[in-house]
């Protein structure tokens, strides 16, 4: 079969190259005069509104201290070397005595969010919070301490801004709605911190974590 050879640039007349830059050009407006009259905005006017997410999303990571068995299997199975042991001296209430023992800690420089460590931890001692826009002074802070390990990290976002959530509608497409219109509770604990009272009926689509 003869397949006719594609003309080279220099082949094509210089009246169809600019026809199709204008084209092109005229076409991209027309989107962008489109979404402007369209009253249906899904843009996310981030801090003034957040993206509410549910819980289960794999967001921060945070200890609890008195679950942990020190077995090192969260470190273990981190595929980014994000996790590792640390020795503290512990005071055995059987033994009564300080003992040295081991406990996790993050560097979220490296931690791609996967959740693996919440998940294999047999004693449940590693929990995620349902936000990850977090922002850090420095790399070095991006590496926690035990102690800041086991507290959970203010959700800055929460105090001033709007929770959202999207959802799905057959004629407009995807709808951006306040998270409480939608059943969802929001409360604002001392220092900000959102939470959710109920779950918003049905699950919307909100992407995994990290
Ligand atoms: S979430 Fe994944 S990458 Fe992050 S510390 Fe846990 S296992 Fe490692
Ligand atoms: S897997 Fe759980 S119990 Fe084991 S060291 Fe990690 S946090 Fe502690």
């Amino acid at each position: 079969m003869h397949v006719p050879a594609k003309p080279s640039p220099k082949e094509v007349p210089r009246a169809t190259f600019l026809g199709r830059a204008v084209a092109g050009n005229l076409g991209a407006l027309a989107v962008g005069v489109k979404y402007f009259f369209d009253p249906n905005r899904i843009t996310l006017l981030y801090p003034h509104e957040y993206i509410k997410l549910r819980q289960g999303y794999r967001g921060y990571i945070v200890l609890i201290f008195d679950k942990c068995i020190s077995c090192a299997s969260c470190a273990r199975i981190c595929p980014a070397r994000a996790m590792k042991m640390v020795s503290i001296n512990v005071f055995d209430k059987k033994l009564k005595k300080y003992m040295k023992k081991k406990y996790p800690v993050i560097n979220y420089n490296r931690c791609i969010f996967c959740g693996f460590c919440v998940d294999v931890c047999p004693t449940e001692a590693l929990y995620h919070v349902p936000y990850h826009d977090l922002v850090y002074n420095s790399m070095a802070d991006m590496v926690l301490t035990l102690e800041d390990f086991q507290k959970e990290p203010e959700f800055v976002t929460a105090k001033e801004g709007v929770p959202v959530t999207y959802i799905y509608d057959e004629k407009k497409g995807l709808v951006k709605v306040h998270y409480e219109e939608e059943g969802g509770e929001v409360q604002k604990a001392e220092g900000g911190q959102a939470s959710a009272a109920t779950e918003a009926q049905g699950e919307q689509a909100q992407g995994g974590g990290g």
